[in-house]
Order: structure tokens, then sequence, then C-alpha cells
């Protein structure tokens, strides 16, 4: 059977309350997936919890819903921040998407010096973010920034938040992520060019950095942005 469709939408969300859909997704509930009124859908947020959303109006380009019951309670994931170097443009879609998946907080695009792609399509990973918790039953919608320099970042850096830097220079060595736990944490993965000296010196002189390894093997960004994800939330998260 299939799984009742859910949808994101930006309104607030409670008993009684009626939300109007977008053009697309009015086109998409009644144009491809044939609902009509009556029919009961998931609503989330990002705010509110899962509810229960009747069909109110059904038209092309218009639709209007009222929620009913809540069926799930807001879940917030647990407070790990990825930042990553964007990489090719279906690679760092899957990274946003993968991200939202495991849980990810927030989701912040970071240029570093071998960084290829000086910009990205911000609205686009944004709703990447969405469909991705659309689609796992999420009631989070991780929030993408847009794309910053790590040198940025790092100087307006919050003191009080760890940051795991997955560095490929220690690839082989044993893995550091069963330390003591903390409760705010970022995840810093790089471009395919990988670290450069000076950003390793720079991370490394950092008191609230600590370097990890990901294992035996080098790992593509992508690959390394779900393995990091994983292995913190064995030991840290969500697990
Ligand atoms: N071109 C680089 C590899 C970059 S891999 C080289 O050959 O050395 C892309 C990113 O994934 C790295 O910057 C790092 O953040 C992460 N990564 C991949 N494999 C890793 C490993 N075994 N340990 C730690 N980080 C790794």
């Amino acid at each position: 059977m299939a799984s009742k469709i859910r949808l994101y939408v930006d309104h607030d969300l409670g008993a009684g309350q009626s939300v109007l859909l977008t053009k697309e997704q009015a086109h998409y509930l009644f144009g491809v997936m044939r609902k009509g009124v009556d029919e009961v859908l998931s609503l989330f947020n990002g705010r509110d919890g899962e509810w229960d959303a009747r069909v109110v109006e059904a038209g092309k380009r218009k639709g209007i819903l009222v929620c009913e019951a809540q069926s799930k309670p807001l879940q917030l994931p647990p407070d790990v921040w990825l930042m990553f170097a964007p990489i090719k443009k279906a690679r760092t879609d899957f990274i946003v998407e993968k991200a939202t998946e495991m849980g990810a907080a927030r989701i912040m695009p970071v240029q570093t010096e071998f960084t290829n792609s000086d910009r990205v399509r911000h609205e686009k990973l944004v709703a990447h973010a969405v469909e991705a918790a659309e689609q796992c039953g999420g009631t989070y919608v991780p929030p993408v920034d847009p794309l910053a320099k790590l040198t940025k970042v790092l100087a307006a850096w919050p003191e009080d938040r760890k940051l795991l830097f997955c560095d490929e220079a220690l690839v082989g060595a044993q893995a550091v992520f069963a330390e003591a736990s903390h409760d705010k944490w970022a995840i810093l993965i790089g471009p395919e060019g990988g670290f450069s000296q000076a950003e390793r010196e720079l991370l490394g002189a950092k008191p609230y950095v600590t370097q990890a390894s990901l294992g035996p093997r080098i790992l593509r960004a992508d690959t390394a942005a779900v393995a990091a994800l994983t292995l913190w939330q064995t030991t840290q998260g969500d697990w």
C-alpha cells in the first residue's frame, strides 16, 4: 500500500488550521497524484510536528487543507552541523539529501582553498533538503546556509561547539569518534582536492577542533559526509 503523501508547508499547523497550498503543490497533489477533496495527507513545517490534514478544496492551481490531528510530535535531530566543500552538482545535491536523511541539524556549504566551485545553487539545495525530509518521514528540515568561506566561518565560530575535522591526511589512523560526549558539534568534510597545509594548520590551532580519520581508504567527499555522520551518531547521537 502506498504510504500517505507528506508535504512540507511554511504555514503554522494546529487543530482546525487551514493551509493554502502553493501552485506547485496543488499541481502535484491533484494533477500528478490524482488526489481530491476529502483525501487525508500529512503536513509538516519543521516546527509543529506532523499533522493529518484533509483536502477541502482542490483546484488546478490552488488547494486548501484543514489540519485534523497531530500524527507525530516535532522530533529535533541531535545538534550536529554538516560543513562541506561543494563538489560537482549532482554530488553536492546528494550530500544535502543524505545529510537531511541522516539528521544533520544545519547544512553549511563552505569554500576552502581547493574548492572548485565558487557558487552553489542555494535555492535548489534548500529544495533538496525539503524533499529529503518529505520522503524520509522527518519532522525537521535543516536550514541550508549560503556558501561562505571556511576562514570566515571559523572567524565567527561559537566556541562552545566542537568541530570534527575529517582530515584525509589521517587516512588509516585510529578514528577518534568515541571521545567524551558533548552536545554541540559540527563535522567538516573537504573537497575532492582535500585540505591545504595552511588550512590544516589553521584548524589544528583551534581548541574546539578534533581531527578525525574515516578509516583506511580515501573516501569521496559525498561518501565521507555520510560516513562521518553515521560514525558521529553511533557515539554521540541518534542511535
Ligand atoms: N584528494 C584528497 C582526498 C579528498 S577526499 C587526497 O587524495 O588526499 C574528500 C574529503 O573527504 C577530505 O577532504 C576529507 O574531509 C574526507 N575524507 C575522505 N577520506 C577520509 C579519511 N579516510 N579520513 C578522513 N577524512 C576523509
